[in-house]
């Protein structure tokens, strides 16, 4: 969905939607499982700079609440996880700084963000405010066993023989990297 500022001009812009799973491509980082529900407002504010210098900046204010799969953090397999979150951001035409990099902020309470070429994405701002919602570290379940830092052995499902002994770097360095590739 695409709030046009042309349109915002006219009347404030108000969305309930549901986005299905790949509407959003939100990375390596997370995966949407389900719809995800999203509402709320888009309307224009003018900044007024100066009599001649007027900056049309979109506020959007909404929410959203998914569903989403992450990888654990010991052992990579997905875990699912509920996330919800309020936003309320505002979007100024991009450039519209550039002169002025020491004005400042307008509203205190909401973050700044820049939109390109008369319109704003709904799907670029849900991207962004999921990705910002992750918890920074998810375990599928709090004592996860994971990966045998020798053997790669998943150690929830199968304890394997290594036991004790020092550790094969490779492994370590193999389950960092299956941790950066989707499952
Ligand atoms: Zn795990
Ligand atoms: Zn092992």
């Amino acid at each position: 969905m695409e709030f046009k500022i042309s349109e915002l001009e006219q009347e404030p812009i108000s969305f309930d939607m549901e986005l299905a799973p790949g509407a959003v491509d939100f990375g390596e980082e997370a995966e949407q499982a389900g719809p995800m529900a999203s509402s709320g407002l888009a309307e224009v504010i003018h900044e007024h700079r100066g009599p001649k210098d007027i900056v049309a900046d979109i506020r959007l204010r909404g929410r959203f609440e998914g569903k989403f799969q992450v990888p654990c953090a010991r052992c990579v397999e997905p875990v699912e996880i509920p996330l919800s979150s309020e936003f309320d951001l505002i979007f100024r035409p991009a450039g519209a700084d550039s002169d002025a990099p020491e004005r400042s902020i307008t509203a205190p309470e909401t973050e700044i963000g820049y939109y390109q070429k008369d319109s704003l994405s709904l799907e670029d701002v849900l991207r962004e405010q999921v990705l910002l919602s992750l918890p920074v570290r998810t375990l599928c379940k709090p004592d996860c066993k994971g990966l045998c830092p020798r053997c790669g052995q998943n150690r929830n499902l199968q304890a394997c023989s290594c036991d004790e002994g020092p550790s094969d770097l490779r492994w370590e360095a193999l389950a960092g990297l299956r941790g950066r590739m989707k499952p």
